[in-house]
Parts: structure tokens; sequence; C-alpha cells
């Protein structure tokens, strides 16, 4: 990696600032390149990415082909806007269509704005039906953005606090409990059910082999619509290019964003059937939303992974990434479990473990904890064995040596 030449001297000098409202609690790191699976920082220490800015850049930083697409198309239109024609959002459209067999596309810039969309398409549909206060239904656990509409959706108390009135209109219940969506069979106001196949911010929480095919028949059965948020599970990052293709069920609405655009900007809401036409002129829209620049980019995206053809290998590495895990962690004492799918792996330990993201900072790892005691596993989608076994490596005594030092009582 070469240093230096291409940084904006005004970066170089910027540093935590109190001009920024603090709703993060950042690391003490400020990174100023990177390059496939590794990020540099401004001091010149490289660092093994296994988060990808939260699932994000999964073909790795400064892909050379996503570097092209974003020079091509700054040198030619970045943004028109939606009152005109768009060629490649609706290449991009067709393309999405191609991959998970939905029929209509909604582009906006943010996952929370793809569920926003999500949201607002059940509800309008449930007014088409003659219901006045229509209902979705959200799991325990749920994360589905920060939005007033998607906090509402989502579970985790602490994130709504300081937040009322949220809105009305979302039953909850268990995840990876069927009967219990069940039992709402007679709840005449619901319109549709929201879930993510495997949970993330949750802690990566994947439900049992059939959870999904079993809410596709009460859907059914009920004529609710089955709302996939895919956020995080999406463009490839179980190993399919959505985690519901493994499972031998088809959403009526599928959320997408993070991955899509590698570090651009852009979400989309799919829909099909009754749910592709209720949105009409005026009903809905975004001003960046489904602009050249980002649907090049989210193209170039989804060419790449097939070129390299990524989620094979996704399959691959993220088996032999788990196992290893497994192998040597499984039997410590303190790891209660490690699960996932592809590339979204979680060790989940018995205490809380936030203080690992900046042990293995340290130690030139980036990882992530969430749910408060899991270790969470988010690598580029195109890192080989030897970076598996690299970030194996670093993070596996880190694990142990945390561990050792903390009483599980000390927290
Ligand atoms: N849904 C899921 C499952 C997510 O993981 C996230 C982000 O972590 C979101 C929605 C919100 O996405 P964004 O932060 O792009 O609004």
């Amino acid at each position: 990696m070469e240093t230096n030449s291409l940084l904006c001297p005004n970066c170089e000098l910027a540093n935590v600032s109190n001009t920024l409202m603090s709703t993060y609690n950042r690391l003490p790191v400020t990174f100023s390149r990177g390059e496939g699976v590794w990020l540099e920082d401004q001091q010149g220490k490289r660092y093994l990415d296994a988060l990808a800015g939260i699932a994000v850049c999964n073909l790795g930083h400064a892909h050379p082909r996503i570097s092209e697409t974003i020079a091509q198309q700054s040198q030619t239109l970045l943004h028109t806007s939606n009152i005109y024609n768009i060629a490649c959002q609706s290449r991009l459209a067709e393309k999405l269509i191609a991959i998970t067999a939905l029929e209509r596309v909604f582009f906006g810039n943010s996952g929370a704005e793809a569920n926003e969309c999500a949201i607002k398409i059940a509800r309008m549909v449930g007014h088409q039906r003659g219901i006045t206060s229509p209902k979705v239904v959200v799991m325990d656990g749920a994360f589905h953005g920060r939005t007033l509409a998607t906090l509402s959706a989502t579970a985790n108390d602490n994130l709504k606090r300081g937040f009322g009135p949220l809105l009305d209109g979302f039953y909850r219940v268990p995840f990876n409990d069927p009967e219990t969506l069940r039992a709402l069979s007679d709840h005449r106001d619901i319109v549709a059910v929201m879930v993510e196949p495997i949970q993330g911010e949750g802690g990566i929480v994947v439900p049992n082999t059939g959870y999904l095919k079993a809410l596709r028949t009460i859907c059914d059965q009920n004529n609710w619509l089955l709302i996939l948020d895919e956020i995080q599970t999406g463009v490839g990052r179980t190993g399919e290019w959505y985690a519901f293709q493994s499972e031998g069920v088809m959403p009526d609405v599928l959320t997408s964003a993070k991955g899509l655009g590698n570090g651009v900007p852009i979400g989309a809401c799919m829909a099909r059937g009754e749910a592709a036409k209720v949105l009409s002129p005026g009903s809905h829209g975004s001003t960046f939303g489904g602009n050249p620049f980002c649907c090049a980019v989210a193209l170039t995206v989804l060419e790449t992974m097939e070129q390299e053809q990524l989620l094979n290998k996704v399959k691959q590495t993220g088996g032999l990434f788990l196992n290893m895990l497994k192998e040597q962690l499984a039997d410590s004492s303190g790891v209660k479990a490690l699960r996932g799918r592809g590339l979204m792996i979680g060790i989940e330990l018995d205490r809380p473990c936030g203080a690992l993201v900046e042990h293995c900072l340290e130690a030139g790892l980036l990882i992530n904890v969430t749910a408060g005691n899991t270790v969470r596993l988010l690598p580029p989608l195109i890192v080989d064995e030897n970076d598996v076994a690299a970030i194996v490596d670093i993070l596996v005594p880190q694990i142990r040596a945390f561990l050792a030092k903390q009483p599980q009582d000390s927290h």
C-alpha cells in the first residue's frame, strides 16, 4: 500500500471532534486507506478487516473494478432525478429481479429506507384490503433500522428510549417460534410478517432449519405478506445471493442494502404480486434513491461477484472459517456457542465482551461485538483461506486471554 500521496491534508489533521453529534462511541483509530482485506491507519499500522464496515465492503477495499466504475461514472453522470428515466437504475432492477425472482424494485439510500418502504407497502396493502389499522408482526431481538418506523419495528428498548411516541402498528412475537405467530391467526388487522433470516444485530441468531418455510406457510394460510429484511444477510453474505434462497421459500417483499453498494449508499426494496403494485406516482419517493452513480456501482458489485464466483467461495471459506473456530474454541470454557452461515459468524461468550474489540484492534484485527456478548465476524467476501487463518490466529488467543483474565462475574 502506498502511503499518503492521495490523502486530503484536512482529513490527515482531522481527529475526533466535538462538532459531531455523539451518536457513536468511536474507537481510537482513523483509517486512511484500504486495499483488499486490509486497512491502514494514519500512522501506517495495518489491520486485517474481519468486519467490512459491518457487512458493507464485500469486495474489500479499493477493488479495481469498483474504483474504475466510480471514476467513469463521475466523468459522465452522477445524478439526474427520478422524474427522468435512469438507464442503469432499470438495469440494476432487472439484475436484482433475475437474481431474486421478485418483480419490482424501489431504490433508496440505506437499509432503514428500504425497510421503511417495505412497511409502507404493507400498510398500503392493508388499506386496500379495507383494514383501517394494519399491523406488521415483528420479532423479539429484531433490528430493522433507526428511522421512526424501523425503530418501532426494532426490538431493543435501549435504542428507543427518549424517542417516543413511536409508531403503532406492530405486534411482536418470539423469534424462531412459528407457533406463537400461528396463534395470532384470528387477528384480522395483520397484513405482514417482517423478519431477518438470521438476526445480525441481535447476536447472529440462526433460526432452526425450516423456520422460514413455517413462516411462509402461516403467511399463506392467513393472506399475510412475508417481508424478509436481508440488509445484513443479503448480497452473498451467507453464500447465496439472499439467505432465503437456501430455504426454498419466496418472500413477498425483500429488503437489501449494505453490501449492495460496497460502500456507496444504496438500498433496495423488492416486491412481487400485490405488494409490487400498490405504490403509485407520488405515494413514495427519494431524491437520491437509484441515481446513476449508485446504480452503476451496485451493478458492478453484482457483476464482479459473479465473475469472481464469490457465492461458492463464501460457502467454502465460511465453512472453513467456522470449522477452524470450532476446532480451537468449541471446548473452551466461556465460549457458549459458535454459529453462523457463510461469512456471517458469531462467537457467543458467557459474559459481556465489548472490551475484545479494542484488544483485537491493538493486535491489528477489526471485529465487532453485538448483543453484548457475541463476537461478530463479517469479513469482506473476498477473504481467502490464508486471510481466514490469519484472522483465527489473532482472534483465538485474544479470546482465550480475555476469558482467562475476566472472571464471569466481574461484569
Ligand atoms: N436491517 C438490518 C437487518 C440491519 O442489520 C441494519 C443495519 O445494521 C438495518 C436494517 C439498517 O440499515 P441502515 O443502517 O443502512 O439504515
